[in-house]
C-alpha cells in the first residue's frame, strides 16, 4: 500500500504488477494525464481523477500507482458477496488517474482538456470508470460525460449520487461503532470523547455532527481556515485545539480526517486513545510499520481503505443495473460495520494488526475470483 518514499524506477522495477498504464501528453490542449489500472480481476477499475501540480512526471506516476492499488484493496473489501452491488453482479477493480499541473482556471480551456481526457478513457473501452478526487469537480464530470459514459459521481439531478462526503462520513461512523464494540463492549457514542483532526472539512464536519447527535464529546482541530473550525466547534460545543496538539488529547477515539500520512514516528507516541478511526486516506506514513506500532501500543487502528470506503461505495451504486438508489447505497455503506467486525475478530484471534488482516481479506477475494472466474459472488 502507501509508500511515500518509493521512486518511479523502484516502482517500475518492483515485482508489483499493474495491468495497464496510459500516459497522454496532449499538445493541443496542454493536458498531461496518466491512468493507472491496477487490477480488474473483480471488474472494471473504478477510481477518481486527481488534478494536482506534482513537481515531476515521475512523482505523479508514483502517486498514481499507489492510489490505484489502494483502490483495488478498498473495492475488494467494500463490495463483498453480502452487498447489494455484488448481488446484482457488479463489482470493481482498482485504478486512478492523475492530471499533472495546477487545475486550469480558464473555463473553455479546462473543458477542452477534460474532453481530451474523456476520449482517452473511451479508448480503454470500459476498463476504467472515473469520478471526482482532489482538484476535480462535479462540473468536470459533467463535461466529461458529454464524451464518455465511463464517468460517475454525477449530480443527483442527472441520476447520479452527488457529493460522496456524507456517505464517507456515515461509513466512518459505522466503522467506529465496530471499533467501540470491540474495545468497550458497547457501540454507543454516548459520553465517548472523539478527537477529530480536520473538523471543518467535508468529511470531518459531517462526522462531527453525526457523533455529536449521538452524545459524543468532541475535540477538534482545523487547518489554515481556523475560522471555519471555530464555527463548527462552537455549533457542536467541541473543544478546539491547535493543529499540533490534537494528537496528545486524552480521548477514546482519534479520527484523522485531514491529510494523509499524519500517523507517523512523531505522532503515534503522542496518542492517548484506545482507537484510531478516521476518514483520511493513507493515514499511516509507512503502513505496515506504523500499523504495527499502533498495535503494539494497544491502539485499535482502522485501516483507511476499510473505514473510508463509504464515498466510493455510494459512487459505485451509480453503476447498479437499476441505477442509483440512495437507500440501497446506504445499505452497502452500513456493511462497513460488518466488515470491521470480521477484520477486528480475526486480528484479535491472530494477534496481528487489523491492517494486515484487511489486506489479506482483499487479496484473498481477488485470488478466489481469479481461481473461480466468478468475481461478484466471492468474498
Ligand atoms: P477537505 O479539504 O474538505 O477537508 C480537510 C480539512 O482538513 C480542511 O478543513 C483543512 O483545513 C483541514 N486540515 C488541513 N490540514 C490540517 C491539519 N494539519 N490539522 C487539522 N486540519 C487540517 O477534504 P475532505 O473531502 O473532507 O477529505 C478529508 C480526507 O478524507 C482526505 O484525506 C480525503 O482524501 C479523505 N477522503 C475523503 C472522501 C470524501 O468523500 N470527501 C472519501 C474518502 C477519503
Amino acid at each position: 500500500m502507501t509508500d511515500f518514499g518509493k521512486t518511479l524506477v523502484e516502482c517500475l522495477e518492483s515485482r508489483e504488477s499493474f495491468e495497464r498504464m496510459v500516459i497522454l501528453n496532449d499538445e493541443r490542449t496542454g493536458l498531461e494525464v496518466s491512468v493507472v489500472i491496477h487490477d480488474t480481476t473483480l471488474g472494471p477499475a473504478l477510481g477518481g481523477t486527481r488534478w494536482y501540480p506534482f513537481p515531476t512526471r515521475a512523482e505523479a506516476l508514483v502517486d498514481n500507482q499507489r492510489l490505484a492499488k489502494d483502490m483495488t484493496y478498498k473495492l475488494a473489501l467494500a463490495v463483498g458477496q453480502d452487498t447489494e452491488l455484488a448481488q446484482a453482479g457488479v463489482s470493481f477493480g482498482g485504478g486512478k488517474a492523475v492530471i499533472r499541473g495546477h487545475p486550469t482556471q480558464d473555463k473553455d480551456r479546462r473543458k477542452e482538456q477534460l474532453r481530451a481526457y474523456a476520449a482517452l478513457i473511451n479508448s480503454l473501452a470500459g476498463g476504467f470508470v472515473t469520478a471526482v478526487d482532489v482538484g476535480t469537480s462535479v462540473e468536470d464530470m459533467i463535461t466529461m460525460k458529454e464524451v464518455t459514459k465511463w464517468v460517475a459521481g454525477l449530480p443527483k439531478e442527472m441520476g447520479g449520487s452527488g457529493d460522496p462526503s456524507p456517505a464517507t462520513a456515515h461509513g466512518v461512523t459505522w466503522g467506529m461503532r465496530a471499533c467501540l464494540e470491540a474495545v468497550f463492549d458497547s457501540d454507543s457514542f454516548k459520553d465517548k470523547t472523539i478527537a477529530i483532526q480536520g473538523i471543518a472539512g467535508k468529511v470531518g464536519s459531517i462526522l462531527a455532527r453525526d457523533l455529536a447527535s449521538q452524545g459524543a464529546i468532541l475535540i477538534g482541530s482545523g487547518g489554515v481556515n481556523q475560522a471555519a473550525a471555530q464555527k463548527i466547534a462552537t455549533e457542536l460545543g467541541a473543544k478546539l485545539v491547535p493543529p499540533d496538539e490534537i494528537y496528545e488529547q486524552q480521548c477514546d477515539v482519534f479520527a484523522a480526517c485531514a491529510l494523509g500520512g499524519t500517523l507517523n514516528d512523531n505522532t503515534i507516541p503522542k496518542l492517548r486513545c484506545r482507537i484510531s478511526a478516521g476518514g483520511a486516506n493513507n493515514q499511516l506514513w509507512e503502513p505496515i510499520r506504523h500499523a504495527a506500532m499502533l498495535h503494539d501500543r494497544g491502539i485499535l487502528h482502522a485501516p483507511a481503505f476499510w473505514i473510508n470506503a463509504g464515498g466510493v461505495i455510494n459512487v459505485a451504486h451509480e453503476l447498479h443495473p437499476e441505477g442509483y438508489y440512495q437507500e440501497r447505497a446506504a445499505a452497502d455503506v452500513k456493511k462497513i460495520y460488518d466488515r470491521g467486525k470480521t477484520i477486528i475478530d480475526i486480528s484479535r484471534k491472530e494477534k496481528v494488526p487489523p491492517y494486515t488482516v484487511a489486506i489479506r481479506l482483499a487479496e484473498d477475494r481477488i485470488r478466489n475470483a481469479k481461481r473461480t472466474g466468478c468475481p461478484a459472488t466471492r468474498k
